[in-house]
């Protein structure tokens, strides 16, 4: 159980983030919330879980596209046991296309911001004796795709980061991470189901079949669950010897 240990997750108004957010406060974490908007049904998620799991639970708003922001969700958090840097945006166009602004924004948010809250947060962990950093990464941490420079690049960083951070942290009752999903199942994606089956004049499984998960041999998505429940056991005593690698959850897509 973590009961007792505060979590802070980046970008857990929606998708993965939220879905962790869920196991570790099923598990007995209190959690942070984090997005960069400040509506009222941001904070009433973090209600919600609160109440559901009976765990202390805040929403926090910072943008992670700044350096100043990231570190200040920290300090606001107050303690961090668990950090999970999930925050994270996507574009796509060639790489002789590519606006430079999306670029700027994907490696800030995708990658710099996990340097700025893992800088803020290690102090906390050392002073309580106990951390975990878990970044989620993506199958495009370890392999490539045309036209996602930008979001392929910055995920190779924070794989490379995460093994520093375990070297950093390698005699310490601390561990660094980095999950690594395939194609999961969250809200986004639902919405490019019915587009993507129309554009080829398929069915529905059929689209979600040969053209979304294309490259996940299971051919199914994985679930906000499973990636939550991955980062749940690396924060379980069975993990603290896992320490600057990355655990896959892709239906085989790096096996390929
Ligand atoms: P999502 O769009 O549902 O979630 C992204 C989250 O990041 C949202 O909560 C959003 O509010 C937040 N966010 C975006 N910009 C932010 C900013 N400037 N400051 C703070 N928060 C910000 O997408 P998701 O699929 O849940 O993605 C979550 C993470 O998982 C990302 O890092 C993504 O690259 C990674 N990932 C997703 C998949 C997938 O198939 N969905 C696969 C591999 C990796």
């Amino acid at each position: 159980t973590l009961k007792g240990k505060t979590a802070v997750i980046t970008g857990s108004n929606s998708g993965i983030g939220l879905g962790v957010a869920r196991e570790l406060a099923k598990a007995g974490a209190d959690v942070v919330l984090n997005s960069f908007t400040d509506g009222d049904e941001d904070h009433a998620l973090a209600e919600e879980i609160g109440k559901e799991f009976g765990v202390k639970a805040r929403y926090v708003k910072a943008d992670m596209s700044k350096g100043a922001e990231c570190r200040a969700l920290i300090e606001q958090a107050g303690v961090c046991d668990i950090l999970v840097n999930n925050a994270g945006i996507q574009h796509v166009a060639p790489i002789d296309e590519f606006p430079i602004e999306k670029w700027d924004a994907i490696i800030a948010i995708n990658m710099n911001s996990a340097f700025h809250t893992t800088a803020a947060a290690l102090p906390m962990m050392r002073k309580a004796g106990w951390g975990r950093v878990i970044n989620i990464a993506s199958a495009h941490g370890l392999t490539a795709s045309p036209f996602k420079s930008a979001y392929v690049s910055a995920k190779h960083g924070v794989v490379g980061m995460t093994k520093v951070v375990a070297l950093e942290t390698a005699k310490e009752a601390i561990t660094a991470n980095a999950i690594c999903p395939g194609y999961v199942h969250t809200p986004l994606v639902d919405a490019q189901i019915p587009d993507t089956a129309k554009k080829y004049g398929m069915s529905e499984q059929e689209a979600i079949e040969k053209v979304i998960l294309e490259r996940q041999p299971s051919k199914q998505f994985a679930t906000v669950e499973q990636i939550g429940g991955t980062a749940v056991f690396l924060c379980s005593e069975a993990a603290a010897q896992i320490t600057g690698t990355t655990i896959s959850v892709d239906g085989g897509w790096t096996a390929l």
